[in-house]
């Protein structure tokens, strides 16, 4: 979980985001996954994720989406994971040198 998720913002609005998904739930109504456009059917699992381009946490910039990989959408937490392996992989420097392989006579 990055910091974004950490600020008064985020947690004050993705309450908001899961009262507004209980409530249709509750009706039986599904709600829809910014990420792949499909229904969240009540009692699936689903998270508050924040809208491609988002700068902040405002209540505009979150939605609900699938939590885990279903079918045709690849769920945040699955997204999240790569985003991260990808934000550590270019922050690591190789520390196996690159240079000319180094060869021993026998
Ligand atoms: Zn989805």
């Amino acid at each position: 979980m990055s910091a974004k998720h950490q600020t008064a913002e985020y947690r004050r609005n993705a309450r908001i985001v899961r009262q507004r998904v209980t409530s249709a739930h509750r009706a039986g109504r599904p709600v829809s996954c910014w990420r792949c456009n499909r229904p969240i059917q009540p009692g699936q699992p689903y998270d508050v994720g924040h809208l491609p381009g988002a700068v902040g946490s405002a209540l505009t910039e979150l939605a609900p989406e699938h939590r885990h990989k279903t079918g045709a959408c690849v769920g945040n937490r699955s997204a999240g994971a790569k985003l991260g392996a990808a934000i550590t992989n270019a922050r690591h420097t190789p520390t196996i040198p690159t240079g000319k392989a180094t060869t021993w006579r026998l």
